[in-house]
């Protein structure tokens, strides 16, 4: 029997999701059935209801429902938690403990795909991170473990910022890290890696920081990936960085979500070949 999934969000049509999910069930002989739910920005709850009432498994979560996917949730692994947004939800059945499981999987997706695919060192590294919203709040968790020098989380609304950094303290402390929360145009200078977590570039909205925040060589990592993350791309090799999108984020975070659905984990550099022949960088 093929278990079905979907990917879940408001849009979904760029997302490339469906495709790896499809070759990491060729790969591994899943039988695996993964498609897209479009949820009323009203309605998210009603449409995933729907979805789980039809017989499926799981589905991965986007824009903007990360944080209302957690709240729905009855049992969430630690990341989440940890996080307050889970962007992979799977459905177990009554007989393997019912409810929905909640998980964040960006995070470590995020951390794999900068030290292993990018090969760069995130120890002891300084860090700005653009962005509180979902993806952000399930990035800095693993980013914290990475254990680089600095984090500083910067936001549009900077009470969104503070209260994700209040929230990382002990565990920044625990890593000795040093972590702040500063407003968009007070962002600093030159880090040795900038993350764009915001949905500025997915609605067109340009960079939201100045040129200062690079240094030639800083690694500008925008978690949009396809034609939206051009401009970004283009304004990070402007100013002598290393430009990269959110392809390699996204095939490393769908990985670990089949890791917990299907227990098994696929090999993740084939399909991210393949993928990037279709999406140039
Ligand atoms: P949310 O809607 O939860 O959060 C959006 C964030 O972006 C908020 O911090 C918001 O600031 C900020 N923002 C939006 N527009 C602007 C703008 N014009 N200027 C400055 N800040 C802005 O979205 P997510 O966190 O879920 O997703 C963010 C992005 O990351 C999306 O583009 C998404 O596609 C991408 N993503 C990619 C993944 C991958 O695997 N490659 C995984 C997850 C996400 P404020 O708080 O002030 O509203």
């Amino acid at each position: 029997m093929t278990d079905r999934y979907a990917v879940a969000g408001n849009p979904v049509e760029h997302s490339r999701s469906p495709a790896i999910h499809q070759q990491f069930a060729q790969q591994t002989g899943q039988a695996v059935d993964y498609g897209r739910l479009l949820c009323p920005l009203d309605g998210f709850k009603a449409a995933l209801q729907a979805f789980v009432d039809s017989g499926a498994r799981g589905c991965n979560i986007t824009v903007p429902f990360k944080f209302e996917a957690f709240e729905m949730a009855t049992r969430r692994t630690p990341r989440a938690e940890l996080a307050q947004a889970a962007n992979t939800l799977r459905f177990d059945p009554p007989a393997e403990g019912g409810g929905w499981l909640a998980d964040n999987t960006d995070g470590v997706g995020l951390v794999r795909d900068i030290t292993v695919n990018a090969g760069v060192a995130l120890s002891g590294q300084r860090v700005l991170l653009l962005g509180a919203g979902g993806a952000s709040a399930g990035a800095l968790g693993p980013l914290i473990e990475a254990r680089p020098f600095e984090i500083v989380l910067a936001n549009r609304s900077f009470d969104k910022a503070q209260s994700l950094v209040n929230r990382h303290a002990d565990w920044a402390a625990e890593h000795g890290v040093r972590l702040t929360a500063r407003a968009l145009d007070n962002a600093g200078q030159a880090y040795d890696v900038f993350i764009n977590g915001t949905a500025a570039s997915l609605s067109g909205g340009g960079v939201p920081v100045g040129p200062g925040v690079l240094r030639p060589g800083t690694l500008a990592l925008d978690m949009m990936y396809g034609p939206a993350a051009q401009p970004f791309l283009q304004w990070a090799r402007d100013h002598h960085a290393v430009a990269r999108d959110g392809l390699g984020m996204l095939v490393e975070q769908a990985a670990e979500s089949f890791a917990l659905w299907r227990g098994i984990r696929p090999d993740t550099a084939p399909v991210l070949a393949a993928l990037r022949a279709q999406v140039p960088l």
